[in-house]
C-alpha cells in the first residue's frame, strides 16, 4: 500500500526496549488538512505512526519503531494489557480523519483495514480485542467516544480473520405466519434477533454497555462487554450473535431453540420455518 512519509517533531526515539503489542485505533475529531498539520505541530505536544483519511489516502508521521504520543495518558482504563508503564512504548497509534460519532467512509475503511493488516502481520500483533483497541481502553473518561460508535470494529475483525462476515446471503424466515428477512454467514443462517422475538410475543432490551440484547426472563450473569462482540441472553443462554448494519443478528437455530421454539431448514426454497 501507499503510505507518504510526512514527519512529525512529536515523538520519541526508540521504545525504551519495549516489543509492539498493540494497535490503538482514534479518531481525529478533525478534518483534513488540519488535523495532519496539528499532528506535525510541535505545540500539539501529540501524534499518532499513521493517519487515515476520508479519501483513503495513508500518512505516516512517526516511525513504528519509535513512540508516538497517542495514548499516554492513562484514566480508568479497561484493557488487560495495561501494566502501568507509558502504553505508547507498546503500541502502534493509527488515527482516522472523522469527527466525534462519524462512521468511517468505505474507501478509509479499506485503507485502515489494508494498514491493520501489513501492521498485524510485520510486528506478529495478535487479532483479538485485546490487542486491537480503541483509545477508550486506555482512557475510558476522556477518550471515551475515541473512535466512538461509528467505528466498525465487527467488520474490521471478522476481515483481519478472513471471515466471509458481510458477505451474507438473504434468506428468508418464516415465524407465525410472519416472514423476517434473515442472512446466510459461514453457511449458518442469522436473524435480527428483534424481528424474531417480537414476533414470537417476547421482548428485547439492548444493552448499550453489555453489548447484549436482553429477551427476559434472563436469569443468567452477563460478563463485561468486548470490541467486536454482541450477544444476545435470554433463560439461562448467552448466545454470541453478530453486528450487521447496527442491527443484533442470531444464529436461528440457537435463538429460537433458547426461546424453546423448534427450526426446520428448506434447503430447496432456502427457507427457515420456525415452529
Ligand atoms: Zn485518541
Amino acid at each position: 500500500m501507499q503510505i507518504q512519509f510526512t514527519p512529525s517533531p512529536n515523538y520519541r526515539a526508540g521504545r525504551k526496549g519495549r516489543k509492539i503489542i498493540a494497535i490503538v485505533n482514534h479518531i481525529t475529531a478533525g478534518l483534513m488538512p488540519g488535523t495532519l498539520s496539528w499532528l506535525r505541530n510541535p505545540q500539539a505536544q501529540a501524534s499518532a505512526h499513521y493517519l487515515v483519511t476520508k479519501t483513503g489516502a495513508v500518512y505516516q508521521m512517526v516511525k513504528d519503531e519509535d513512540t508516538a504520543w497517542h495514548a499516554g495518558i492513562v484514566n480508568k482504563p479497561n484493557w488487560p494489557l495495561y501494566d502501568g508503564n507509558n502504553p505508547n512504548y507498546y503500541t502502534l497509534g493509527i488515527e482516522h480523519e472523522a469527527l466525534a460519532g462519524e462512521a468511517l467512509s468505505e474507501a478509509q475503511y479499506q485503507a485502515s483495514l489494508e494498514l491493520h493488516r501489513q501492521l498485524v502481520q510485520e510486528w506478529g500483533i495478535t487479532v483479538d480485542q485485546n490487542h486491537i483497541i480503541g483509545h477508550y481502553r486506555i482512557d475510558s473518561i476522556n477518550r471515551k467516544n475515541d473512535p466512538g460508535p461509528g467505528f466498525p470494529w465487527d467488520r474490521l475483525f471478522n476481515d483481519l480473520k478472513n471471515k466471509p462476515g458481510l458477505q451474507a446471503l438473504p434468506i428468508d424466515i418464516l415465524v407465525a405466519n410472519q416472514l423476517i428477512k434473515g442472512v446466510l454467514i459461514d453457511n449458518q443462517s442469522y436473524a435480527p434477533v428483534r424481528a424474531l422475538a417480537e414476533s414470537l410475543g417476547r421482548q428485547v432490551k439492548w444493552d448499550g454497555i453489555l453489548k447484549t440484547v436482553f429477551i427476559p426472563p434472563v436469569s443468567v450473569q452477563v460478563p463485561a462487554a468486548v470490541d467486536g462482540t454482541v450477544r444476545i441472553a435470554t433463560g439461562n443462554i448467552i448466545i454470541s450473535g453478530q453486528l450487521l448494519g447496527n442491527q443484533a443478528y442470531a444464529p436461528v437455530r440457537k435463538l429460537a431453540e433458547a426461546l424453546g421454539r423448534q427450526v426446520i431448514w428448506d434447503e430447496k426454497t432456502k427457507t427457515v420455518s420456525i415452529k
